[in-house]
């Protein structure tokens, strides 16, 4: 599918008259009508409910525009849950899914309320000496194995360090149930940014098989099924981007088979998605500021890895629009490049592009989930702006550029003080 950036070069050279690059920018109205369309995929199932994954974008504008649209959010550490705390997320409408959790966290997350999912069985005797156990409590599983959709090995969960065995769960709902705690929730996350139907319908199956078993074996009540996060988005061109009504869809029909003849037809489903709820609703807008040809073509942006981790850190493919230029040939090979001391800083290698000229704005696509937030400082490079393009056409800075006092502030020397 062609990739079309939600800006044009006009917008965004009116932008930077106010907010220099780089920067990332999102698309309101493209967040809403996703999230929306999400909820209509599931909407058979009446206990539904998304908990957007902080750490993807970790931005309380952003949190507070998918909590207008009935969205809890997920989190993964304290500061997480702080940022749910500031949005009015309260109690349910949290989930905290950590893994080797400090105990202030959880003390937190109790305190909220939240919906405490344990990573561990060791983890719930530790609980039980820092906060009460609320009724409804989930667990984490793990299946072991590989991940496989249609012979494909989508994943290898026997080497991930999440959740608990099936006898580790089993022994978990056992203890949590003698703790007093009545409602119960699974949760498995075992493929990462799949683009295929076949991934929920699949991990649906296996745990709602799961909770047949639990159920019927230890008398519990399972109330909800936590399909976790994995719903990938297309960031190449040639990938055909997830049909999320079809993937409800199939999901219903596993409910179908397994879950109601088995008496559960009153068990929610849930979400953690992160990536398909902002990814494709995000760009890093940077300037070329420099270009140099000598064993190939660079083009030198004036983002680098420390604003997009994902390229240097996965070889991540990531599209790019020179903005302007959307017509025209690609018929230029470039990397374009961060000017970062590290040769891995580059958002793409081998690139064909329209012919670029210094001053040429680009558009990297797919940066709305795991682009800021992974952001780093090293070289000294600062932390850049966050924009909102608002369902109006206006836009919103939800996040400003930092300084080099923002990247001081935790030294306390005296010749920084006032350095600009
Ligand atoms: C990262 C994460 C998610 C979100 O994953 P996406 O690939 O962004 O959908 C959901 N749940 C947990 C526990 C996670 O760690």
């Amino acid at each position: 599918m062609e990739k079309k950036p939600f800006v044009t070069l006009e917008q965004i050279q009116e932008i930077v008259k106010t907010y220099p690059t780089p920067f990332h920018i999102y698309d309101e109205k493209g967040i809403r009508e996703n999230a929306r369309k999400l909820k209509q995929a599931f909407a058979w199932n009446k206990g539904f409910r998304e908990y957007f994954a902080v750490k993807a974008t970790p931005n309380p504008y952003l949190m507070e525009i998918l909590k207008e649209e009935g969205i809890g959010s997920d989190c993964s550490s304290y500061s997480e849950l702080l940022l749910s705390d500031a949005v009015g997320l309260k109690g349910h409408d949290i989930m905290f899914s950590s893994n080797v959790t400090p105990d202030e966290d959880f003390v937190k997350a109790a305190e909220l309320g939240a919906i405490i999912n344990f990573d561990d069985l060791s983890l719930i005797d530790h609980y039980a000496k820092l906060a009460p156990f609320q009724d409804t409590m989930c667990c984490r599983y793990n299946p072991g194995g590989e991940f496989t959709l249609q012979n494909e090995i989508m994943d290898t969960p026997k080497d991930a360090k999440y959740g608990m065995t099936k006898e580790q769960l089993f022994e978990a709902f056992a203890k949590l149930k003698a703790y007093g705690v009545k409602n119960f929730g699974i949760h498995a996350f075992l493929a990462s940014n799949t683009v295929a139907l076949g991934y929920y319908p699949k991990l649906a199956g296996i745990l709602f098989e799961l909770a047949v078993e639990i159920s019927r074996k230890l008398d519990v009540h399972i109330s909800f099924i936590n399909l976790s996060g994995g719903v990938g988005v297309a960031y190449r061109p040639d990938q055909e981007p997830n049909d999320i009504l079809a993937i409800g869809e199939a999901v219903h029909r596993v409910y179908d088979e397994i879950l109601v003849p088995a008496g559960m037809d009153d068990v929610a489903i849930y979400t953690e998605l992160g990536r398909f709820m902002l990814a494709p609703y995000g760009h890093l807008i940077a300037k070329v500021l420099h270009q140099k040809h000598i064993w190939k073509d660079y083009a030198g942006l004036d983002a680098c890895a420390a604003n997009l981790m994902r390229p240097a850190m996965y070889g991540a493919y990531h599209h790019i629009t020179v903005l302007g230029k959307e017509d025209a040939p690609c018929d230029h090979k470039y990397d374009v490049t961060g000017g970062l001391c590290e040769n891995n800083d580059k958002f793409a290698i081998d690139r064909m592009l329209p012919l670029i000229e210094n001053g040429d704005y680009v558009a990297i696509h797919d940066t709305g989930a795991h682009g800021f937030s992974m952001g780093y400082n090293y070289n000294a490079k600062l932390r850049s702006a966050e924009l909102l393009l608002q369902e109006d056409g206006s836009v919103k800075q939800i996040r400003r550029a930092e300084t080099p006092q923002d990247y001081f502030a935790t030294l306390d020397y005296p010749g920084l003080k006032d350095k600009k």
